[in-house]
């Protein structure tokens, strides 16, 4: 099962960039599980194909959210508090 997930996971990234949400609606588990997910793949992907994240920026005062190597999204901007947050994306190159 797990395993089928996964790998479904790193067709649809190969395809395209997804957000941890769709990711987590189209598999219906919880983002959590997506995240697991993700710290899997990114160990398993075969090279040189690298699991690329995009990071979330603010949708208030624009500010981007550079060299996070976490899989979670941020709750809220660092500068203005912002809590509307364009989230990360992922994708397969
Ligand atoms: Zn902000």
């Amino acid at each position: 099962m797990e395993l089928t997930r996964r790998q479904e996971i790193m067709t649809m990234l190969r395809d395209g960039e997804w957000t941890l949400d769709e990711l987590a609606r189209n598999f219906v588990v919880s983002k959590k599980v997506i995240i697991d997910d993700l710290e899997h793949i990114t160990r398993s992907v075969p090279r040189p194909a690298r699991l690329q994240i995009r990071p979330p920026t603010c949708e208030g005062c624009g500010y981007r959210f550079t060299g996070r190597s976490r899989f979670s999204d941020p709750s809220r901007c660092p500068m203005c508090k912002n809590e509307h947050l364009a989230p990360q994306r992922f994708r397969i190159t």
